[in-house]
């Protein structure tokens, strides 16, 4: 190494001229929120995914509690997710009264495992919510099959798989609603931000009335009607609005979302080919059918080959200058959900997977330069704990 080696995070947002000047456009212009881009960019979410309706919302924790919102969850239900994903999957859950329940994962995919949501189905199960971790689209039909033998909703959780392909077809439109981010580190981003898309109409008024305290002006929506400048509150919804501002540079950077994930994907393809041969590491196994949008890239190490821990491997890694991540620890392990008696135990597959795994820095705006350095520094920290 020459020069000082800069600090690799292990995700990023990329940001040009073209997306600072579609923001400083707005800033002159006459609607800071509620305006046409608004619509311009739900227009555009739309067509990209291939659903009916996309709603703007304030970032991908909003989209999950109104997806909830406009599922009908309520105190009682129980709703059946994975442990393996940010918090926000389970937690729109608490904010409806509702119980989160933990499938296991499927050891390969490291995906919600069809066979574990079956056998967590009761009389109480509303609805579920897949995570499409990493990227890469859960088994679709099974759940789907699922959904329909038990009468059971899906929201699928899509913050990491905007553009993912399942058979064919673009993550946003399988279920009977997907739910996206658009933070920093996800795929495109617009500082904080979020989305909904469904093919419901019925569902796509819910979710825009939650976005705005449960109000509406539409006159064929109203209950009452006292004059031309009545509107109505009809549920308890909240302020959950995107302003025009991150709306327009989500129009910027949806238009280099292709571009984007055709990164991230020869990226992942670096990794793979320069680890899948190493007997102390395992690759990202890929589903059949699937065609994954890489939101990250996860090594499982098989600490039984080493003489140290993941926790060693990581330090080590990070002494390097390398953003090494671990996603995630489960839901439940978290002091929060202890309080409400999830225990230890509960989803082993999701348990021995956390003890293992290391993300990699892996975004768009990486060098391929940066690409082989965290490749040599893998092989080369490894290499001196093989036993
Ligand atoms: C990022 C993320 C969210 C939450 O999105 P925010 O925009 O940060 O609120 C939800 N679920 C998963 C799996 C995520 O990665």
């Amino acid at each position: 190494m020459d020069k000082e080696q800069k600090f690799i995070p292990y995700g990023r947002q990329w940001i040009d001229e073209d997306d600072i000047n579609a923001v400083v456009e707005v800033l002159r212009g006459d609607y800071l929120t509620t305006g046409p881009k608004i619509k311009e960019f739900e227009e555009n979410l739309a067509k990209y995914t291939g659903a009916k309706y996309a709603v703007a919302i304030s970032n991908g924790t909003a989209a999950l509690h109104a997806a909830c919102f406009a599922a009908g969850i309520k105190e009682g239900d129980e709703v059946i997710t994975t442990p393996i994903t940010f918090a926000a999957s389970a937690n729109c859950l608490l904010y409806m009264g509702a119980k989160p329940v933990f499938a296991d994962i499927d050891p390969d995919t490291y995906n919600i495992d069809p066979k574990e949501i079956r056998a967590k189905i009761t009389e109480k199960t509303k609805a579920i919510i897949p995570v499409h971790f990493t990227g890469q689209p859960c088994d679709m039909d099974e759940i789907l099959r699922i959904a329909k033998e038990y009468n059971l909703l899906v929201i699928e959780d899509g913050a990491h798989a905007i553009g993912a392909e399942y058979k064919g077809r673009k993550i946003g439109i399988l279920g009977d609603m997907t739910t996206f981010s658009f933070h920093p580190v996800k795929h495109i981003t617009t500082g904080e931000g979020g989305a909904i898309t469904t093919n419901s109409e019925e569902l796509y008024k819910k979710l825009t009335l939650f976005r705005t305290h449960g109000i509406t002006r539409e006159k064929e929506e109203l209950l009452e009607n006292h004059g031309s400048w009545y509107y109505e509150q009809q549920y308890l919804g909240y302020n959950y609005r995107m302003t025009d501002i991150q709306a327009a540079l989500g129009i910027s950077q949806l238009k280099k979302s292709d571009r984007f994930l055709q990164l991230r994907r020869d990226y992942a393809k670096l990794y793979t080919e320069a680890f899948e041969s190493i007997n102390e590491l395992v690759v990202p196994y890929q589903l059949d059918g699937t065609n994954s949008s890489w939101h990250l890239y996860i090594l499982k190490l098989k600490p039984e080959r080493l003489d140290c821990d993941r926790k060693k491997i990581f330090e080590e890694l990070q002494a390097r200058k390398i953003g090494v991540n671990v996603h995630y620890i489960p839901v439940y392990y978290h002091p929060f959900y202890k309080k409400l008696g999830y225990i230890k135990g509960l989803c082993p597959q999701a348990e021995d997977f956390y003890e293992r795994i290391i993300t990699l820095p892996l975004f768009p705006k990486m060098e391929r330069e940066d690409v082989r350095y965290v490749i040599s520094n893998v092989k080369d920290v490894l290499q001196k704990h093989i036993i």
